[in-house]
């Protein structure tokens, strides 16, 4: 059986491809993880998912924990089954959106106990409970349970966190066992302070993950100060595992990520700006609900495949998108997930090249150009 590798195969200044091999099939990096949360990447089947370009999707434990539950999707078979995706699956830890979205949380050492968003009733979550749940939904890429203090936070209460986080990484560690073909990721956290960040990497390293996670960014710090951590936080993690950067993000912020290191991004953005009449393109984002499309017979991008643009007008995304029909979201979401595996795709064969620098330069030029003129 195929176990979990990385190859790291070319490297441009600090930017990186390769290949992450797992049973499931290999995921080129850098990669963009399209997020599924509630076991499906909303308006779109799971082959019109791989056919945007997509290696592996992500799935939401805290989500999944309280609807359908985990037990019951293990005894329908696992994720991959239950979703019929059968390319990897990464799951997060459930410990970000029990703060984001629980409501009564309760933080002790052990772990959090809370209240369901959906119908009030009480559940635990602790590194050992998280990563049985990974475990019985099957998930190929698990991910440390951590806390994620909620900003504004003190430099005092960032270290705290941090050093609760690690001792969870550890209890993790334990409890994942010895699983052939299964990965497991730790997660620096340290907020903007270099000094935490190096105790962290190092922490997470003495223990030893199959991949490393940039934490507790994309948390509302912006982009200036999220490259900033990011000009330095990669490179405390071992040059030979894939490095993570979650809930990131915007298609510059992608590139800039990737341009400093990072192997593996994923975002709501694409999938839920496209049911919001948002689309991504080369020329920066489109408004389908501005009234400038309504007799547009052009496509919204008349250079990128997906079957939004080989085949619908702005005219036509315009008006499904103002009369609310389904098919709105299903080719919007199509379109922003094929922009954004493009842009992978296109990012990994420039650091290939060794024309990385160049490939930025026109990423820039053509979105400062804008969008194409009105007829
Ligand atoms: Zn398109």
């Amino acid at each position: 059986m195929t176990q979990f590798s990385f190859d790291l195969g070319a490297t441009d200044g600090r930017a990186r491809s390769g290949v992450i091999h797992t049973p499931r099939g290999d995921i080129r990096t850098p990669a963009f993880m399209p997020v599924g949360t509630a076991a499906t990447v909303k308006a779109m089947m799971p082959e019109s998912v791989a056919a945007t370009g997509a290696d592996i999707v992500l799935g939401n434990t805290y989500h999944l924990m309280l609807r359908p539950t985990a037990e019951r999707i293990d005894r329908l078979g696992g994720l991959h089954k239950f979703m019929n995706w059968h390319k990897p699956i990464l799951t997060d830890s459930g410990g970000f959106q029990v703060m984001s979205l629980a409501g009564l949380r309760k933080l002790t050492e052990r772990g959090v106990t809370f209240k369901s968003h959906i119908d009030g009733s009480r559940h635990d979550l602790t590194p050992e409970r998280s990563m049985e749940i990974q475990r019985l939904l099957g998930s190929d890429i698990v991910m440390c349970f951590d806390e994620c203090p909620a900003l504004p936070a003190s430099e005092a209460e960032v270290a705290r966190s941090m050093e609760l986080s690690m001792r969870w990484a550890a209890r993790s560690r334990d409890a994942f066992g010895d699983r052939p073909g299964h990965a497991l990721f730790g997660i620096q956290q340290g907020g903007v302070t270099r000094d935490l960040r190096a105790q962290s990497a190092e922490a997470l390293t003495g223990i030893g993950f199959d991949g490393y996670a940039v934490g507790g960014l994309a948390v509302g710090e912006g982009q200036e100060a999220m490259f900033g951590v990011l000009d330095y936080a990669p490179d405390m993690l071992p040059r030979d595992k894939p490095r993570y950067l979650m809930g990131v993000g915007k298609p510059d912020d992608i590139v800039g990520a990737a341009a400093r290191g990072i192997d593996m991004m994923d975002c709501v953005l694409p999938s839920r700006s496209g049911r919001t009449g948002q689309a991504f393109t080369r020329h920066g984002v489109v408004n389908i609900k501005n009234a400038r499309h309504q007799d547009d017979p052009r496509p919204l991008d008349e250079a990128c495949g997906c079957p939004a643009c080989s085949n619908y007008s702005r005219a036509y995304l315009h008006h499904v998108f103002r009369a609310k029909e389904m098919i709105s979201g299903m080719l919007l979401t199509w379109h922003n997930l094929h922009y954004y595996q493009d842009l992978m795709a296109g990012m990994r064969a420039a650091i290939g090249a060794g024309s990385f620098d160049g490939w930025q330069a026109d990423f820039h030029a053509d979105r400062a150009a804008g969008d194409i003129e009105p007829l």
